[in-house]
């Protein structure tokens, strides 16, 4: 495969989120006609925190975007979960236990966000917002009001979670919603009782969770994002219970809290955020590309998301970059791209009823897991593989180190 672009294709991508910009940026880089169109007049993120892993990373050291993201951010060496009443360890996992020096970085959204777009900015790719792309047209995409705009040689769909341009042209295999969401809102971070190099949570069973995430600084205050898991269906309820009554069941759950919980005055201090499991049989469709959360949304319990999304930009560059014909390219890349993400996507699932879910069984089997993870070494090595972002299967594994050495994992 050769690693310079034998020529430039015009190219359409739909969606200013973190797959859409990132993989705007690369292609830009190789010398395409980038094209990104975005619903929203003024685009923006949408949420609070991210974890970002060394593979997500890697990708954005390619971009020149790992430092800043870093030094805005918060270095994050551990995840750390406690049952409320039994006081048991339900959930304790070191970067380091993988490889010494490893971290993830709690970043804000907007931080990682404002980053990509003015990458964007700066070089030139045109961004046009305020259109929300409705249908594809053969090689032309379509607005809500119907203009046909186009022609492209290539479309991608970079649209989330919601993609209705994946519900119309994919091969779906699995779209549902999971049945928890949570409630979300960025904090100010009391110096005082939590660590900044922590993701650190508690438990109510398995059906409620508080879970704190430092994100760095932000007007000159240290900032975290604040989640609390939440039934969908009980979000109506939450909206029209006072708002007092849901902090007292807060801080009962974690008391050390009230200081952030205190700077909750109203409800639309937090965010509702619901997640899909998504899964495409083919991830292509003719001219069309199916990339991030349009492809492969998951629950975001291993904080994989956004990694993948930044993966799938850097990978779709270089099969594109790499193969004239564009059919084959897109072959490549879905075969180059399939072992990571499935492995995440089945992971995060099973995963997701240990720590959102009504299942008693589950709440408990958490105690037995994590026992077992917490004491045996290799258990414990294996579970920071896959926070890390690297596994591609039980066995297999992929090294960020091969993209950016400054995250090498071997
Ligand atoms: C509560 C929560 C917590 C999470 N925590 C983490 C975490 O810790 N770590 C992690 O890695 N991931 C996390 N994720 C997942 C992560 O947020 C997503 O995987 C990531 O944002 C996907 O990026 P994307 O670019 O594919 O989609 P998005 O960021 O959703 O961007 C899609 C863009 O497309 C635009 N758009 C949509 N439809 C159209 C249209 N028809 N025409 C034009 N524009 C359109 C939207 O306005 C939006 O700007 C979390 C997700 C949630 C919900």
């Amino acid at each position: 495969m050769s690693s310079i672009a034998n020529h430039s294709r015009k190219i359409a991508i739909i969606g200013s989120g973190i797959a859409g910009l990132s993989t705007a940026a690369f292609l830009h880089q190789d010398g395409n006609d980038v094209t990104v169109f975005e619903g929203f007049e003024t685009p923006s993120p949408i949420g609070a925190g991210l974890l970002l892993q060394p593979t997500g990373l890697a990708v954005l050291a390619m971009l020149g975007l790992d430092e800043e993201i870093i030094s805005l951010g918060s270095r994050i060496d551990q995840l750390y979960g406690r049952a409320i009443h039994s006081s048991r360890t339900v959930l304790d996992v070191e970067y380091g236990d993988f490889k010494e020096g490893l971290f993830g970085v709690g970043t804000h959204r907007g931080t990682l966000f404002s980053a990509l777009y003015q990458l964007a900015l700066n070089s030139g790719i045109a961004i046009r917002t305020g259109i929300q792309i409705q249908s594809i047209d053969s090689d032309h995409v379509v607005s809500e009001q119907g203009d046909q705009i186009g022609p492209y040689d290539l479309i991608i769909d970079a649209s989330g979670s919601n993609s209705t341009l994946r519900d119309q042209y994919a091969d779906v295999a699995i779209n549902r919603q999971y049945p928890f969401g949570a409630l979300w809102s960025t904090v100010v971070l009391p110096d005082t009782q939590f660590k900044s190099n922590l993701l650190d949570q508690r438990y109510r069973n398995a059906y409620n969770m508080v879970g704190i995430l430092p994100v760095g600084t932000l007007d000159h205050q240290n900032r975290a994002a604040f989640f609390w898991s939440i039934e969908n269906c009980k979000y109506e309820n939450w909206r029209s219970q006072e708002l007092e009554l849901w902090k007292k069941d807060v801080l009962e759950v974690w008391p050390e809290t009230e200081d952030i919980v205190s700077q909750f005055n109203k409800h639309k201090d937090l965010t509702f955020a619901t997640y899909r499991d998504v899964r495409l049989r083919k991830v292509y469709a003719g001219h069309t590309v199916f990339i991030g959360d349009a492809a492969h949304c998951t629950s975001p319990q291993l904080g994989q998301g956004a990694n993948l999304a930044l993966v799938d930009a850097m990978i779709l560059s270089k099969y594109l970059r790499g193969f004239d014909n564009l059919e084959e390219g897109l072959k490549q890349y879905a075969q180059a791209r399939k072992s990571h993400v499935r492995f995440y996507q089945i992971a995060s699932q099973w995963l997701t009823p240990f720590f959102q879910s009504h299942s008693w069984f589950f709440s408990k089997a958490r105690f037995f897991t994590c026992d077992l993870m917490c004491h045996i070494k290799p258990a414990r090595f294996i579970a920071a593989q896959v926070l890390s972002g690297t596994k591609t299967g039980v066995f297999g594994t992929l090294n960020p180190g091969d993209w950016s050495k400054k995250y090498d994992c071997r």
